[in-house]
């Protein structure tokens, strides 16, 4: 049977983009119980400053919290060096580094130019490396407002391509592809991975991150799956967005993500019953927050995977 990975990031893209600080023994609690319901790659929070986002100021406690948790590989974004050093210092098995291939959209997100983002790319690959190898986290940057931005529109596909390389050349240990505005589609998902794969190499993008923006969240995820993509960032209720992406909201929504693939046989090994009860954690840590889903809405279907069947009805 085949298999995809389901990287959960509402601790950190979710809640970033939520008025509500969730309290910190809340964040635990349903980290551990995402983990329980089999979630293997949780994104747990940011190392930016607390100023900036309130929301994500214990990053280095909840850091300090997941990794106790068996099994898990605890992701975390950083900014910059300094985040990266923070996430390395407590044990993150993967990091993230963001580059809007909008450079209007990098100056608003983190005031870096795209030459400023690739020197601290190169300082992060350095720092990484100069640690012992079990030590080394994974190293990823992420292309966002890769299918376009709301500030510029369209983005050229050479600049994308040109970004792509540039990571993998300061060091990077992967690239993944961010529909951070939701204007991607599955024929530009398509299209963008290939040719980001025609210049990187095939094995050097196997993420992407799709926003539900316009309703074409799953078909993106699926096109993407399509053309070999395996790991699939998703947000549990569809929590979050991009909060400097003015217009843009609504991650994928993990349940229905994770419902479309072992509907159709792919496992995710995650227990969406088990997935689906952490809603109410998060309704109740996050009073007044929309939680979307149409599968958490109208309920698993009769037959699948357990769920009771009626009885036939006797003919006649
Ligand atoms: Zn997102």
């Amino acid at each position: 049977m085949s298999s995809v990975l389901i990287s959960e990031v509402g601790p950190r893209d979710g809640l970033q983009n939520c008025k509500a600080v969730m309290p910190t023994e809340a964040k635990k609690r349903w980290i551990a119980a995402l983990a329980d319901a089999g979630v293997q790659e949780i994104e747990i929070g940011s190392f930016v400053s607390p100023k900036l986002l309130p929301q994500m100021a214990d990053t280095g406690e909840i850091l300090d919290f997941a990794v106790t948790i068996p099994g898990l590989t605890v992701a975390v974004l950083v900014p910059n060096l300094k985040g990266a050093e923070a996430a390395i210092a407590g044990g993150a098995h993967k990091i993230t580094l963001p580059l809007s291939v909008s450079e209007t959209h990098s100056l608003r997100n983190i005031r870096r130019t795209h030459a400023q983002v690739i020197d601290e790319a190169r300082a992060i690959a350095a720092l990484v490396k100069s640690l012992p190898e079990r030590k080394r986290p994974h190293f990823e940057g992420s292309l966002s407002t890769a299918f376009g931005c709301t500030l510029e529109g369209p983005v050229p596909e050479a600049t994308t391509l040109r970004c792509a390389e540039q990571l993998m050349a300061a060091g990077c240990d992967e690239v993944g592809l961010s529909d951070t505005t939701g204007y991607g589609d599955p024929a530009s998902v398509r299209r963008l991975i290939r040719a980001v794969r025609g210049v990187i190499g095939a094995e050097n993008l196997t993420g992407v991150h799709l926003h539900n923006t316009r309703g074409l969240g799953l078909a993106n995820a699926l096109a993407a799956y399509d053309e070999g993509i395996t790991t699939f960032d998703g947000s549990l209720g569809g929590l979050g967005g991009c909060p400097t992406a003015p217009g843009a909201s609504g991650n994928v929504v993990t349940e229905d993500m994770v419902f479309m693939f072992e509907a159709m046989g792919i496992s995710t090994g995650i227990d969406l019953r088990k997935l689906m009860a952490t809603r109410e954690m998060v309704a109740e840590a996050l009073p007044g927050e929309e939680l979307y889903g149409f599968t958490p809405k109208a309920g698993l279907p009769l037959g699948f995977k357990g769920e009771p069947v009626p009885a036939p009805v006797a003919a006649g």
